[in-house]
C-alpha cells in the first residue's frame, strides 16, 4: 500500500492533499484504463457480419480476426498515444433520452453519431435506450473514440475508432457489476476495518476522500467509530476484479453520524452530497502546499523579521523546500502572476463568493499559468521559492474575502456547489434509494419481538 497513513500531526490538510492525489490517480486510472477487459478470453461477435451463408469455419476465423483487430484498435484507442486527452463519460439514460439528445448534451460530434448509425447491423443496437441504463462514451474534444452499451446482461456492444473509422463488436460475458453493502467498526485503522468487512483499499480511500472534509482521518478517527458503505464490485466469471465507486456511505465518528450519497448528473459528472443535497466537499483546500512546519502565523501585530517594523502578517507562512508544488486552493481564475515588491513572484487567484487567494515568494509559476487562466482546485499552479522579502524558502499564503484578510488556518471554508435545483427531484429519488441500502438488515431481534 503506497498510501501513508502515518502523517505528522498538525498537518491534516497535507493528508487531504495526499488523499486527493491518490483518489485522483485512482479515478484517472479507472476512467482511462480498461485492463480488466483485455486479459480475459473474450468471445467477440462482429455485429452485422456472419450472414446466413457464412460457414462455421470461416465464422470462427472471422471471430479470431475481429478479436485481434478489435483488441488492437482498443489498445490503440485507449492505451496508445491516441489516449492523450481522452475522456470517458458514463451516461445514465433518462426517460425519453435518445442518442441524438445525449450527443447534443455532451457536445459530441453529431457526424460521429451518423457514422455509428451507418455501421452495418448497428441500428438496432443504438435505438430504444432504456431509462436508467448506462452508456459509456470516450471522446477527445467532442470527437468520439469509443462507445459502449450493455445490450443484455451477457452482451456488451463496443464501438472503437481506429485509423479506418469505427469498428463494432459485441463482447460476451463482460465485467459483472453488483452492489454490495458492508459495515464495520474501527479497531486500529480504517484500512484494516474495511478489509475485515470484505471490501478493499479503493473503498477505504474513497471513504477517506468522501468524508475527509468533515473528519480528520489521521487525528480524529478512533476505535469504536463505525461505517457502512454500499459500493459497486466488479467481477468476471465469478472472479473478483476490483471495487468500483462508492454509491452511498455512512460514517460514525465519535458518536456523530455523517452520510453521503453519489449522484451522477445529466452531464455524466459524479459528485458526493449529503442526503440534503449539500456538497460533501469544500470549495477551498485548507492549505495549498505540503509543508514541513508553519513558520509564521496570521498575526495583525507582528514585527517584520527583515524590516524590523511593526507590520501585520496577513497570511500564513508554510516552510517547504524550494520547488515544492503549490496548488490552487479552489476553482478560480488567475488575476495576477508576476513580480510585486516584497512578495517576490506572486500569484493571485479570484474565486467565487468574493474570495481571492494569494501565493507569494514563489520560485516560478507552473506551465500555462498567466493572467486570465482558469484553474481547478488542487491543480499545481506554482512552486515554492524565496523571492522578494523572505528569510528562507516558504510559501506565504493569504485568504481574502471581499478585500479583507482572513486567517487561512481558521476561516470557515464554504462548501462546494450544492445540488443543482434543476436536478433536485431526480437527486432526491435516487438518493433515497441509495441511502436505504445502508439501513441494517432486519435482525433476529426484530423477528423475536
Ligand atoms: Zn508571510
Amino acid at each position: 500500500m503506497g498510501f501513508k497513513w502515518t502523517i505528522p500531526s498538525g498537518a491534516p490538510s497535507r493528508a487531504r492533499v495526499l488523499q486527493l492525489a491518490c483518489c485522483a490517480v485512482l479515478a484517472w486510472a479507472w476512467l482511462q484504463h480498461e485492463p480488466v477487459r483485455e486479459p480475459a478470453p473474450l468471445v467477440l461477435t462482429p455485429v452485422g457480419a456472419g450472414t446466413a451463408e457464412t460457414s462455421a469455419l470461416s465464422k470462427a476465423d472471422e471471430f479470431a480476426s475481429t478479436l485481434d483487430g478489435s483488441a488492437g484498435a482498443q489498445q490503440a484507442a485507449l492505451g496508445g498515444s491516441m489516449a492523450l486527452g481522452l475522456s470517458t463519460i458514463e451516461v445514465i439514460v433518462r426517460r425519453n433520452d435518445t442518442l441524438d439528445r445525449i450527443f447534443r448534451r455532451l457536445k459530441l460530434d453529431l457526424a460521429d453519431l451518423a457514422s455509428l448509425r451507418n455501421l452495418p447491423g448497428l441500428k438496432n443496437g443504438l435505438d430504444r435506450l432504456r431509462p436508467g441504463e448506462v452508456l459509456q462514451l470516450s471522446h477527445r474534444d467532442g470527437t468520439l473514440f469509443g462507445f459502449e452499451r450493455k445490450l443484455s446482461p451477457s452482451e456488451t456492444l463496443q464501438v472503437v475508432r481506429d485509423d479506418t473509422g469505427f469498428r463494432s463488436s459485441v463482447l460476451e460475458n463482460p465485467l459483472e457489476v453488483r452492489e454490495r453493502t458492508v459495515r464495520g467498526v474501527i479497531e486500529s485503522s480504517l484500512f484494516e476495518a474495511v478489509a475485515k468487512a470484505g471490501a478493499h483499499d479503493q473503498t477505504a480511500l474513497a471513504l477517506a476522500e468522501i468524508f475527509g472534509w468533515d473528519i480528520d482521518f489521521v487525528l480524529e478517527v478512533q476505535p469504536g467509530d463505525s461505517f457502512a458503505v454500499t459500493y459497486e464490485e466488479f467481477s468476471q466469471d465469478g472472479e473478483y476484479v476490483k471495487d468500483g465507486p462508492v454509491i452511498a456511505a455512512l460514517f460514525v465518528n465519535q458518536g456523530r453520524e455523517y452520510r453521503a450519497v453519489r449522484y451522477v448528473d445529466p452531464s455524466g459528472k459524479a459528485h458526493y452530497y449529503t442526503p440534503e443535497g449539500r456538497s460533501m466537499y469544500r470549495a477551498f483546500l485548507r492549505t495549498p502546499v505540503e509543508f514541513t512546519r508553519i513558520s509564521s502565523r496570521f498575526n495583525p501585530n507582528r514585527r517584520h523579521p527583515i524590516l524590523n517594523t511593526l507590520r501585520a502578517h496577513k497570511g500564513v507562512d508554510y516552510a517547504a523546500p524550494i520547488g515544492t508544488p503549490v496548488r490552487a486552493a479552489g476553482d478560480g481564475r488567475v488575476i495576477f502572476a508576476g513580480r510585486k515588491g516584497g512578495y517576490g513572484n506572486v500569484l493571485e487567484i479570484a474565486h467565487s463568493r468574493g474570495v481571492v487567494t494569494v501565493y507569494a515568494h514563489l520560485s516560478r509559476f507552473a506551465k500555462g499559468i498567466h493572467k486570465g487562466q482558469k484553474v481547478t482546485q488542487g491543480s499545481v499552479v506554482a512552486y515554492v521559492g524565496q523571492t522578494g522579502l523572505a528569510t528562507g524558502p516558504h510559501l506565504h499564503y493569504e485568504y481574502r474575502v471581499n478585500g479583507v484578510h482572513k486567517n487561512p488556518q481558521t476561516v470557515e471554508l464554504p462548501s462546494a456547489e450544492p445540488i443543482n435545483p434543476a436536478w433536485r427531484e431526480d437527486f432526491e429519488a435516487r438518493a433515497a434509494l441509495a441511502l436505504a441500502t445502508l439501513d441494517p438488515p432486519p435482525g433476529p431481534a426484530l423477528v423475536s419481538r
